[in-house]
């Protein structure tokens, strides 16, 4: 099994560090040229939505992940990376990927109380170390898409078929079920 991170901007690096953890060969996508590589999984990090959907535009890589994602590859998508999945922004007009069919709300949690961390349950994980820095939440779901998480009522996780979304950010604690999960999906 091979992992394709994408690594235009954002905490790539991290995810890369809990794939050398759980023994997972990996990838870095940074420009066209990667997308030839074989990959049986992608990840979607964290960082800014607005600089990565640039990037990949510019890049010339958007279409193809875009069609590879609908066409069922597996995906993760953490924080600005489950952004990039959703199908519609609450509070912005952009819309990237728009492959999962949910509502998320950038900076959702505002200013103050953008980042902070819990422990919560995941469905058909457990409790999981939760670290949140300036995380959009899910607003709302379609009917195909289960919640796996929800903290203070708002939606945290949420899987549809073969794509994973996280508001929080597992790759930045030492835990490494949510990817153990995700792998699990692509098996
Ligand atoms: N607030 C960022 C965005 O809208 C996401 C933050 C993150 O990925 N940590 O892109």
């Amino acid at each position: 099994m091979v992992i394709a991170v994408l690594a235009v901007q954002g905490s790539f690096f991290e995810h890369e560090q809990i794939l050398e953890k759980l023994g997972v060969e990996y990838f870095e996508i940074r420009r066209k040229a990667d997308l030839d590589k074989h990959f049986d999984g992608l990840i979607l990090p964290g960082g800014e939505s607005t600089t990565m959907g640039k990037l990949l535009k510019e890049l010339d890589i958007f279409d193809t992940l875009q069609k590879k994602i609908a066409d069922g590859l597996p995906v993760y998508g953490t924080c600005a990376g489950m952004i990039l999945l959703a199908n519609n922004l609450s509070n912005d007009k952009n819309v990237y990927f728009g492959t999962m069919d949910i509502t998320v709300k950038r900076n959702a949690y505002g200013r103050q109380l953008g980042s902070f961390e819990t422990v919560s349950d995941v469905k058909g994980i457990g409790e999981v170390p939760m670290v949140f820095i300036r995380a959009p939440y899910i607003e709302s779901v379609g009917e195909g898409v289960d919640v796996l998480a929800t903290v203070n009522g708002n939606i945290v996780a949420a899987r549809q078929d073969n794509q994973l979304a996280t508001s929080f950010h597992p790759e930045l604690t030492d835990d490494t079920s949510v990817h153990q999960y995700f792998l699990d999906m692509i098996k």
